[in-house]
Order: C-alpha cells, then sequence, then structure tokens
C-alpha cells in the first residue's frame, strides 16, 4: 500500500504537478497519467494498481524516482498494518478515512476508528423524527450494528421529518419499513428492529444487553422514558446518551459521569421545569410545530457525540454536561451537569466523584 501522508498536499502549479510537504516539494510533469498516480496516492493504493497507472517500460523507472523523492521529504505513509477491514468498506469509506486521518495518534490510525465503528453496536429507543436519522447517520458512519425499537406506524404526517420514508410507507409499523430501507442501503450491516413500546427500564435493559451504546430519541412518556434509559445504563453498564426536549446529551457512563435523573435533579432545583415535565407526562403528546431541519440537526449532534464516545477520536462534549437548544436552529448552550447529590435514580456518580478527588 502506498499513500501520502495527511500532511502532504497535492497542488498544480504551472505544467507540473508539485507534492508539497512543509518546505519540501517533488514535482513531475502534468500528464493524465501522473495525475492518475497522484490520486491514487492521495487515496491510498496497492503498490500494483500504482504501476498499473504509471504504465511500463521507461515510465517505470520514473516511477520509481518518484518514490524515492517522496520518501526523501517523508510524504509517504509506512504501509498500514493489516486491518479486518473488507475492500468493500475501505473504499466505502475512502472519505471517513480521510477524516479520521486528521484525528490520528501514534496509537491510533484511521483504520483502528473505522474498525472501532464496524464492531460497534448501538441500540436506539424511538425511530421517529430523530430516532431514523440517527439509526440513518450511524449506518452511513460505518457502525456495524444498528438495533432499536418503536411501537407506532408510519402517519402521512411523519413524511416531513422521519429519515427515508415515503407515502407507500403510510399504515406500516416504523420498524418494519426502516428495515426494508436501511437493509437495501446497507448489506454489510446488521439492522435488527422490534415493533415494541417501552414500558419499564427491564423492557430495555433486555432488549440493549450485548450493546456498546443506548440512545434515547424517544419523547413518550416525557419525563420517564429518560429515566428508563438512564436507569438501564445503570442496571446493564452499557452508557447512553439521550436527546429530546430541546436538549442533547447528557451522556452517561454508568459510575462516572452525570445522568438524567442528575438532569432532573438539577433542573427541579434550578427552575421546575422538570417537576411540570413529570406532572404531564402521561398527558397526550402536545401538537408541537416541527420543521424537518430541527429533528435532523438533533440527530445529528447525537450521531457525532455517538461516534466521538464509539471511536474515541475526539472526546465528546456531552460528559457531564448538555446541550440545550435556543429558539432558533442554530444556537445553543453547553450546560455543565457534574453529578448530582439529589440524582432522581441515586446513580452514584456523585459519590464516585467525591471518592477521586479525594484520591
Ligand atoms: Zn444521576
Amino acid at each position: 500500500m502506498l499513500r501520502l501522508k495527511q500532511d502532504a498536499m497535492v497542488v498544480l502549479i504551472g505544467d507540473q504537478i508539485a507534492f508539497v510537504r512543509g518546505r519540501r516539494a517533488v514535482r513531475v510533469v502534468v500528464s493524465p497519467r501522473w495525475e492518475a498516480v497522484a490520486r491514487a496516492l492521495i487515496e491510498g493504493a496497492g503498490s500494483d494498481r500504482v504501476r498499473g497507472l504509471a504504465g511500463g517500460g521507461a515510465e517505470s523507472s520514473t516511477l520509481g524516482q518518484l518514490l524515492g523523492a517522496l520518501r526523501g521529504i517523508g510524504a509517504l505513509e509506512a504501509p498500514p498494518r493489516e486491518t479486518g477491514l473488507s475492500a468493500a468498506v475501505v473504499e466505502r469509506h475512502r472519505r471517513t478515512l480521510r477524516f479520521f486521518g486528521t484525528h490520528e495518534t501514534p496509537d491510533n490510525d484511521r483504520f483502528s476508528f473505522l474498525e472501532r465503528l464496524v464492531n460497534a453496536k448501538v441500540f436506539v429507543v424511538g425511530l421517529g423524527g430523530v430516532g431514523s436519522w440517527i439509526a440513518y447517520q450511524l449506518l452511513m458512519s460505518g457502525v456495524g450494528t444498528v438495533s432499536g425499537c418503536d411501537g407506532d406506524v408510519v402517519e402521512m404526517s411523519n413524511l416531513n421529518r422521519m429519515a427515508l420514508i415515503g407515502p407507500g410507507d403510510v399504515g406500516n409499523p416504523k420498524t418494519e419499513v426502516l428495515h426494508r430501507h436501511f437493509a437495501s442501503r446497507f448489506p454489510d450491516a446488521s439492522v435488527n428492529f422490534s415493533r415494541r413500546v417501552v414500558t419499564s427500564v427491564d423492557d430495555l435493559v433486555e432488549m440493549a444487553a450485548g450493546h456498546d451504546l443506548i440512545i434515547g430519541a424517544a419523547d413518550q412518556p416525557y419525563l420517564s422514558i429518560r429515566l428508563w434509559v438512564s436507569g438501564a445504563s445503570l442496571q446493564s453498564g452499557v452508557p447512553s446518551l439521550q436527546t429530546g426536549g430541546g436538549r442533547v446529551g447528557p451522556l452517561f457512563i454508568p459510575d462516572r459521569t452525570s445522568c438524567a435523573g442528575c438532569l432532573h435533579a438539577a433542573l427541579l432545583r434550578t427552575s421546575g421545569v422538570a417537576a411540570r415535565g413529570a406532572q404531564t407526562e402521561h398527558f397526550p403528546m402536545p401538537q408541537v410545530g416541527t420543521l424537518c431541519p430541527q429533528p435532523a440537526a438533533d440527530s445529528a449532534m447525537v450521531a457525532l457525540e455517538a461516534i466521538r464516545f464509539l471511536t474515541g477520536c475526539t472526546a465528546p462534549v456531552t460528559l457531564d454536561a448538555y446541550l440545550q437548544k435556543g429558539p432558533g436552529l442554530l444556537d445553543g448552550v453547553i450546560h455543565e451537569l457534574p453529578p448530582e447529590r439529589d440524582c432522581v435514580l441515586s446513580c452514584g456518580g456523585h459519590k464516585n466523584r467525591r471518592e477521586a478527588e479525594r484520591r
């Protein structure tokens, strides 16, 4: 495998292609052949393929000189280690890999980030306007197993905001419809949806067992569903990330960070908002207006947080914190949320934090 390092650039200067790294450059004359070679080196290609593109005979010695010069300025990477990723997955995720390339460390190359996604198992609670987009984006990003549950059927009024659905899907369960749409688009992934309404922590513990992350994207019952998701994390040890009610987060890692019960306690203490939510939770959902970009934007933030957590490429921002969205689509404030002593789930994060500080 031959590949240019992430910090090397390829630029056209007059009639020359320049491979630039720092202050040093290697140049070749522009031609379709060298353009193809440059493209292959940017994306990374087997040496046979690069040799094929460069042509045989006299050109092969020129290719040898080019590669020698590129090694001389440190612009070529060492061959990547063997990965468990199939050629089809690597090809599909060429651009994903380049994104991860900007977050590489000595211990984590771009392939290791993608491998973590391919091996990850995520459970999404609620597959409506937000959950459908979350599942879609996780699959697009390479997550290998996406499971989830939802009890509803598609209604005509869902067509303004759910991912992928159309008029022909109306009347059918959301789980069946999304499974069909996803299965054809992501043949390498495992998609497991069950038509089920969550009514307790135990329901979720059973369904989400064996997953790496639970994502709460259901909005009813207003308070209980959030506490059930965090409660399932506490009971099973599987971390969870929540969204809904204009918030993204917190990302709850049992025994380490704050949970939905901590958020409820904090809101009760500061504004009483959570108390009002608790009182109204068994009433039907108010008919709030929704424009597609709102749930889509929320889902994008959740999916990005999930990818950060699953890969470790960068730190999640909703650990011991949550994002409170503003009235517009593009505004919001991150609020810190340390574990609460009065957490309604008694998650213990508060005590663990104190002990950690004492040590
Ligand atoms: Zn808590």
